[in-house]
């Protein structure tokens, strides 16, 4: 949201912006629908093409160097994700672009696969989970489009942050999946 003199309010911290995710994430849980059984192929290039937008690229970029992780070493795995999937190569019709799938660089096999903490995790992550207990590979797991969309209208200003992030960085994109994301505000110092 701009106030009226054109200023941009300040974002929210990013567990706030995630907090009724992550509450309805527990509540799922709580059903007895989690992902403990599985081998999270929602992270593995079997199902994940999570693209993200350039403010959950800095949420995450936040959290990396606070943790000591946004190293070379990381960027070097970042851009060995994008040459694999040929994430640099989108395709599509020009109006829609055809999302590609990747194994994401911060999966690591087994239940509790994702290396990043939830307060920063993406939002379409935090909003995927299992529908029914046991699930073991996956197919029976849905996006929570309600608490997604909840979770926008509560941060209108994100809009506009995400604007001036992709102006400042030059970004030819509104989402772009993960490792892209990331290396953009490598190349692009903060
Ligand atoms: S950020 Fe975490 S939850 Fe999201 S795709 Fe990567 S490993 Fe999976
Ligand atoms: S149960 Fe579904 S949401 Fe959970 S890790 Fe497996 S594929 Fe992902």
């Amino acid at each position: 949201m701009e106030s009226s003199a054109g200023e941009i309010t300040p974002l929210a911290p990013p567990a706030e912006r995630r907090a009724n995710l992550r509450a309805h994430m527990r509540a799922v849980n709580e059903t007895g629908h989690t992902c403990a059984a599985c081998t999270g192929v929602c992270c593995t290039f079997v199902a994940n093409s999570m693209r993200i937008t350039p403010v959950e690229a800095l949420d995450m970029k936040t959290r990396l160097e606070a943790e000591g992780r946004w190293t070379p070493e990381l960027f070097a795995r970042l851009q060995e994700t994008v040459e694999r999937y040929r994430l640099d190569r989108e395709t599509g019709d020009g109006r829609r672009t055809l999302r590609k799938t990747y194994t994401c660089p911060f999966y690591t096999p087994g239940p509790r696969g994702c290396s990043i903490h939830p307060d920063h995790k993406p939002y379409g992550c935090l909003a995927f989970n299992a529908k029914r207990p046991g699930v073991t590979e996956g197919g029976d797991c849905a996006s929570s489009v309600k608490e997604l969309e909840n979770r926008e209208a509560a941060f209108p200003n994100e809009t506009a942050h995400n604007r001036v992030l992709k102006t400042k960085h030059q970004l030819p994109w509104d989402k772009a999946p993960i490792p892209t994301a990331l290396l953009a505000l490598v190349r692009r110092k903060q």
